[in-house]
């Protein structure tokens, strides 16, 4: 998986598709992330111990990552990643397009 957390990443599929945010999580094992604040869902909470009242709250759900792209600043739209290696061995993702690097 070429995504990291931290990363701004664009939606590409499914009703949030065309809007970028902040990956949170990325769950390795399920090849899904977490990004703030999209793909939410309501969930029910009932009254219990640490809550007083229940209620419905907003939770991001996890995205399959075929379903978001990397977003590059510079080119202003996501875009494909490839890897290189640096001169220190490092290795980098960088845009295909405009070849910026996204890890520095
Ligand atoms: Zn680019």
């Amino acid at each position: 998986m070429r995504l990291k957390k931290d990363d701004k990443v664009m939606v590409i599929a499914g009703k949030d598709r065309g809007k970028t945010g902040k990956v949170k999580r990325v769950l390795h094992e399920k090849n899904r992330v977490v990004v703030e604040k999209l793909n939410l869902v309501k969930r029910h909470t009932r009254p219990g111990m640490d809550q007083t009242q229940g209620g419905i709250i907003e939770k991001e759900a996890s995205i399959h990552r075929s379903n978001v792209m990397l977003y590059c600043e510079k080119c202003s739209k996501p875009v494909r990643v490839g890897v290189r290696q640096l001169k220190d061995n490092s290795k980098a993702r960088y845009c295909k397009k405009c070849e910026e690097l996204f890890d520095k």
